[in-house]
């Protein structure tokens, strides 16, 4: 039996090392050898992810944030300039790219911010960064100053470079820290309306028009979000959009009073789901990211009016929605692998690399367990989840980046 499973999984590796060199891979989406139990994906890569090094390696580092995305088939990440100091310039910036080279077990594409400190006044040196940079992006915040966000749609456009924006009008916010539905009423809490989001997309999708920037809206998480993009595409602009898993596998009516459901963006109402889910599969939605926020346990800890907001999700993502959407047969697993490897990388130029593949075992479900997860942050709404999808193998430009412990190499 011992014999017959290592044979097995040679054979599989073989497989992949072929498919991935020849571009098979990358042109397919994935392989499915036929009578195993494992699929095969180009890798993973996700365009939202707060690695917080440099300046809060308490929550996370790029060796830990790094080894998190390998241990969830990812093979590229992009990182979010909420740091200190915030990649604002080219010095800066130099300083989070001295530690990718040094620490990262995968790609790092570094955003850089969109104005000084991500204060939103001042822009920041776009031109400068642009050679290093996968994009720009204030991302924790949005931009609310509408002149400024005019002034980096027109130069970011000049530079070929995608905006990436964290919409939210902090004028409606009111204090809020869930979603502004039925729970927070239900249960006394401050909540955040649709409108903080959808309100400043429309904002910018007005830029958009005058300035032909290209635009990639964040962590879309409410219906009416949807409804703007689709139509933003019908009218045939250049944008573009993600949402995460959990939004479109939980919502408020699952929400407990622990820290691990607060995030930002909250969980929105079902009809808000059930939108994204519409997205998903009608195309407006264009891929998944995780927002990988982590934070310390002792900080999550404090329920949801005390806690930060963020919750980890690289470990958790394929799983999630491989469990969730494709054993349901709501999504195909073509779709779920365009979403996140091929679709990505199309949009913010990232090449595939031949070195890159990840192998998930679909056969045996597990739970969800946060002690076993390599990212320093613990928090996940899916804690105790039984899912099927498990990574066994993450190969980065030819080199193990992960192996499961039961892998035999
Ligand atoms: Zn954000």
């Amino acid at each position: 039996m011992m014999n017959e499973n290592r044979v097995r999984w040679v054979g599989i590796q073989s497989e992949a090392v072929k498919a991935s060199a020849s571009g098979l891979l990358s042109r397919m989406g994935f392989l499915s050898v036929p009578g195993s139990r494992y699929l095969v994906f180009p890798g993973f890569c996700d365009v939202h992810v707060h690695l917080r090094e440099p300046g809060f390696s308490d929550k996370e580092t790029i060796r830990t944030g790094t080894m998190a995305a390998a241990r969830g088939g990812y093979t590229t990440v992009c990182a979010m300039p909420n740091l200190r100091p915030v990649p604002d310039s080219v010095a800066t910036l130099e300083q989070e790219l001295a530690i990718i080279r040094r620490d990262a077990v995968v790609q790092v594409l570094p955003y850089g911010a969109i104005t000084v400190g991500e204060k939103g006044a001042e822009l920041a040196d776009l031109a400068g960064m642009a050679p290093w940079v996968c994009g720009f992006s204030d991302d924790g915040r949005g931009v609310q100053d509408e002149a400024v966000m005019y002034k980096a749609m027109t130069r970011a456009r000049e530079l070929g470079k995608v905006i990436a924006a964290h919409c939210e009008d902090n004028r409606l916010l009111r204090g809020g820290y869930i979603h502004d539905g039925e729970y927070a009423r239900a249960h006394g809490h401050k909540g955040i309306c649709s409108e903080s989001e959808y309100g400043q997309i429309a904002r910018d999708l007005e830029l958009v028009r005058r300035t032909g920037c290209r635009y990639h809206v964040c962590h879309v998480s409410t219906k009416e979000s949807v409804d703007l993009l689709r139509q933003a595409k019908a009218e045939g602009l250049d944008v573009s959009c993600e949402t995460a898993p959990h939004y479109l596998v939980l919502c408020d009516g699952d929400l407990q009073e622990d820290g691990r459901f607060k995030m930002n963006p909250p969980l929105r109402g079902p009809e808000d789901r059930e939108a994204l889910l519409a997205g998903v599969l009608d195309g407006t939605i264009d891929m998944i990211a995780t927002d990988h926020a982590p934070h310390t346990p002792a900080e999550k800890s404090r329920g949801l009016v005390g806690s930060p907001f963020g919750v980890v999700g690289l470990e958790t993502a394929f799983p999630v929605l491989y469990t969730a959407l494709v054993r349901q047969n709501i999504l195909s697993i073509e779709r779920l692998a365009a979403l996140m490897c091929a679709a990505p990388r199309a949009r913010f130029g990232i090449p595939p690399d031949e070195g890159d593949y990840t192998v998930f075992d679909i056969f045996r479900p597990y739970a969800v367990r946060p002690a076993e997860f390599a990212s320093k942050g613990r928090s996940s709404p899916f804690t105790g989840r039984l899912v099927w999808g498990r990574c066994v193998l993450t190969v980065h430009r030819g080199r193990v980046v992960y192996a499961a412990n039961d892998a035999r190499l």
